[in-house]
């Protein structure tokens, strides 16, 4: 069967019975049964779970259930608790880890009859920007399996690429959505903070994470994210907002806006090197569907990644304090004493790179270093803030890069962790600033895949996914799969 269908089409085919969801989920299984040795883009998949999960769904839809998103298989990224199911965060540490409660994300979307496939890769505590720093192996990009899917949400993002899961789930803390859906050719959504529970998600940086939704367009994004937003009250930073628009979207097909201004931030668009063709032709791409492009300025961006790891370490080396070795994790063998206990446990139970922050989070905060430092990186990342706040009185979105190169190769940053922050440049700013935004497919280099990039103001996500899906009436980037289309020219490039 053609698993190869947008979420419209597949519950289409579901209600019309064109297929079962057992059907559906069995195609699917099998698929990830066949790729994911090579791909490791799962590393759990609840197989059986799942087709029980596509067979009451498939009473339900005999018996007239509404949800589009009823017997619709989905993947999530293995930081969202699930009751049962080992939820490892890519970690040592959580390896043996039973979740006893679910997230409220992927509770919301079991309630709508979402099937769960399984718990995708990632980097270990949602710390990298390349998936190698998973516990459990690096994840190849489908593209070229020689160069990594991006990071922290690598697994996911790969899974949509490959065809594994018409949508997955991700986090996205300095860009963990937006830089593997550009790695991968995907379209991924980092909603607004507070737009999504983060109940049930383990924590890395808790004023920054949010989680979001990959998948090939954005209107499928947009069947998803109403079923996993809003108010939850196990989550005191979720937000009250009220949006009469996602409701809508859960029986309504996303509409398409066809006017604006959408600003170009210059401190991104002075040296934008590869993809600068493919930018280039996505502004012509917006001019000609009647967007207004204006140049918008953002001063203090330059100061977004140092800002952004002092802040995001600085939580993390508090929120992963709870790994003691005592209540849940990874415990040492025959500990010695209590101080004995601690420090073996921890060393065995987290990676480089997890050790790296917390060393470096809580030197931000000690005493005589907490005003130079993680003051300091507050009070810039307000003036961040207030950049794009002074930019969206002007404009309605800011469109950027979302990476500045193509997919890297597997191993070639790994040693060089400074190098490895900069992939993040043009994505922590709108983290920083709690921003939702998105990545879409706008060419190609190289035959591989290119991100842009789309910010708006808190809120937006209608706007944002709108712009998207009038951008993707008009191109058909998000159309290319892997592999498929080798020697096509690139793309933007026009030349
Ligand atoms: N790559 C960034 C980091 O390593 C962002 C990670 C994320 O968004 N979870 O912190």
């Amino acid at each position: 069967m053609d698993t190869d269908l947008s979420l419209a089409g597949l519950a289409t085919g579901l209600r019309e019975r064109s297929f079962s969801s057992v059907e559906l989920t069995a195609a699917l299984l099998a698929q990830i049964a066949e790729r994911n040795p090579q791909l490791n883009a799962f590393i759990t998949v609840t197989a059986d779970e799942a087709l029980q999960q596509a067979a009451a769904a498939d009473a339900a839809l005999a018996g007239g259930a509404s949800s589009a998103l009823c017997g619709i298989p989905l993947a999530y990224k293995d930081i969202f608790c699930t009751r049962g199911v080992r939820t490892t965060c890519g970690s040592r540490m959580l390896e043996e880890f039973i979740a006893p409660y679910d997230a409220t994300a992927t509770a919301r979307l079991a309630a709508a009859g979402a099937v769960m496939l399984g718990k995708t890769n990632m980097d270990e505590f949602a710390m990298g920007s390349s998936n190698e720093n998973s516990h459990f192996g690096a994840v190849a990009n489908p593209w070229d399996d020689t160069r990594v899917p991006g990071g922290s949400s690598g697994g996911s993002a790969c899974a949509v690429a490959a065809g594994l899961a018409p949508a997955a789930l991700g986090t996205d803390t300095g860009g963990s959505i937006r830089q593997p859906a550009a790695f991968c050719g995907v379209s991924g959504l980092k909603p607004t903070y507070g737009r999504v529970s983060r109940y049930g998600m383990v924590a890395f940086a808790s004023s920054l994470d949010q989680a979001g939704v990959f998948a090939r367009s954005a209107a499928d994004i947009a069947t998803v994210l109403p079923h996993m937003a809003g108010f939850d009250p196990l989550d005191s930073t979720s937000s009250e907002h009220e949006d009469p628009w996602l409701d809508a979207c859960t029986t309504q097909p996303l509409g398409t806006a066809r006017s604006g201004r959408i600003g170009l931030p210059k401190q991104y668009f002075r040296d934008l090197g590869v993809t600068e063709a493919s930018l280039q032709s996505a502004c012509r791409v917006l001019e000609a569907s009647g967007f207004e492009l204006v140049d918008v300025s953002l001063p203090h961006v330059d100061a977004a990644i140092p800002c952004y790891y002092i802040i995001a370490g600085a939580e993390a080396s508090t929120n992963l304090s709870r790994y003691d070795g005592v209540r849940f994790g990874h415990r040492c063998d025959n500990p010695q004493s209590l101080e004995d206990l601690y420090r073996r446990s921890r060393s065995e139970g987290f990676g480089a790179e997890v050790k790296r922050r917390i060393l470096t989070g809580t030197y931000a905060l000690s005493v005589g270093y907490y005003d130079a430092y993680y003051l300091k990186a507050q009070k810039i990342r307000r003036l961040i803030q207030q950049d794009f706040l002074a930019a969206f009185a002007d404009v309605d979105l800011i469109i950027a890069p979302t990476t500045p190169d193509i997919a890297f190769k597997r191993g070639d940053l790994v040693d060089d962790p400074v190098a490895m922050y900069q992939q993040d440049i043009y994505t922590i700013p709108a983290s920083l600033a709690g921003l939702p935004a998105m990545s879409i497919p706008c060419g190609t280099h190289r035959g591989l895949p290119l991100g842009l990039q789309l910010i708006g103001p808190h809120f937006a996500e209608k706007r944002l996914l709108e712009t998207a899906a009038s951008f993707q009436q008009q191109t058909d980037w998000h159309q290319q799969r892997p592999g498929q289309n080798p020697q096509a020219a690139d793309s933007g490039s026009e030349t």
